[in-house]
């Protein structure tokens, strides 16, 4: 036997309340407990995402929120602007295209964040975009971009809206919705939000929704201004994903009772111990700054193929993480603590990263990154 460890930046483990949850009875969509359901979660949203607004729900992966955060803002011909620092980045830009928006694409090298001066510089270029597209944290690497920043840039502009993917950032660390000025925020149910994957949720602000009564761009299914129309009476336009709907609302009874703040310190402290912890090892972290508190992308040393650090960390301790993408591949691995994540998964994860590459003959003392998360991690007294 080999016990099954899911440490990769998504999907991540679900806490078993949340699994009991999701094993109830299938309810009715169109019954009266769905609605009041329903009705629950949308309010328990609204804290989540630190909004005012409505947060839409879509039975969808995290990409189909993206995919309605192109089409129900923009119409063909339109501008945007892309961040574009990774394989997330990239994908604002193809959806874009797909939608016939013109894009302008600020290329940031992977590893690093956007300098919101940048973005400035761009949108005072052409004041006539719409919408500026990035990631709240940039999976594929690892990185955190300012949106807080950005959002300053972007807010005072009348006609354009910013856009965040935050699918590895709302309920890892800070985002506020409403007071940063953050007019679209698209998250997914599979990363911080300790589901399996099949939900999608946005916020919309007001600014956007004025954005969107002029969009000419096809939706049917992701139709947000249809969805909020339902979703206002606790109804959804189509079918929704009952069963995640159950279980999410155990993931915000569990999230409330930590509380936002205490969420977000957990995560930190988690980040900051296994970013230490694979330094004393004696290992480097991809991000040349700002390493987004989701994840940690780690440098494979020189001569140690990143895949097969990946690939021993699954086939001979039961761990799964992730490779690098891309250009990346072989050059880096990448270890989630987002969601369902405590001490211990730290603990075993830098365990098993020295375990791996003492294996594959690579000169580590083993203990070293282990002892330091201890230290990081241990409760004092
Ligand atoms: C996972 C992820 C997505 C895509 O989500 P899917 O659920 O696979 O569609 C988009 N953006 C970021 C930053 C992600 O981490």
């Amino acid at each position: 036997m080999i016990k099954r460890y899911l440490l990769a930046p998504g999907p991540t483990p679900v806490p078993p309340e949340v699994l009991l949850a999701m094993a109830q009875p299938v309810i009715h969509h169109r019954a009266p407990e769905f609605a009041q359901l329903f009705g629950e979660v949308r309010e328990e949203l609204k804290w989540l995402f630190q909004t005012a607004n409505d947060v839409l729900i879509l039975a969808a992966s995290g990409t189909g929120g993206m995919e309605g955060a192109v089409s129900n803002f923009l119409s063909p011909g339109d501008r945007a602007l892309v961040v574009n620092g990774g394989k997330f980045g990239e994908r604002w830009g193809k959806l874009c295209k797909t939608f016939g928006v013109q894009v302008t694409e600020i290329k940031v090298e992977w590893g690093q964040a956007v300098d919101p001066q940048q973005v400035a510089d761009a949108l005072k270029k052409d004041p006539t975009i719409k919408a500026v597209y990035v990631q709240a944290s940039e999976t594929s690497t690892g990185v955190a971009h300012d949106v807080r920043a950005l959002a300053e840039v972007v807010r005072p502009l009348e006609g354009t809206i910013l856009v965040v993917d935050a699918i590895t950032a709302l309920g890892v660390f800070d985002l506020q919705t409403d007071a940063w000025g953050l007019d679209v925020v698209v998250t997914g149910s599979q990363k911080a939000l300790m589901l399996p994957p099949g939900l999608a949720f946005v916020s919309v602000s007001e600014k956007a929704w004025t954005l969107a009564d002029k969009a000419r761009n096809a939706a049917f299914y992701f139709n947000f201004k249809k969805e909020r129309e339902s979703q206002v009476k606790n109804q959804t336009a189509y079918t929704p994903a009952v069963s995640l709907i159950l279980g999410l609302r155990a993931v915000l009874k569990m999230l409330k009772a930590e509380g936002l703040a205490e969420v977000f310190g957990r995560q930190a402290r988690l980040a900051h111990a296994m970013r230490e912890g694979v330094k004393a090892a004696g290992l480097a972290l991809f991000p040349k700054q700002s390493p987004s508190d989701a994840l940690t992308a780690v440098c494979a040393p020189e001569g140690v193929d990143g895949q097969a650090i990946y690939k021993n960390l699954r086939v001979q301790y039961g761990i799964t993480a992730a490779g690098g993408q891309d250009h990346l591949k072989g050059k880096i691995f990448r270890i989630s603590h987002m969601g369902y994540a405590d001490t211990f998964d730290i603990i075993t994860a830098m365990a098993a990263i020295e375990m791996v590459l003492k294996g594959l003959g690579y000169p580590v003392t083993l203990g070293r990154g282990v002892a330091k998360a201890q230290e990081l991690l241990m409760v004092k007294g």
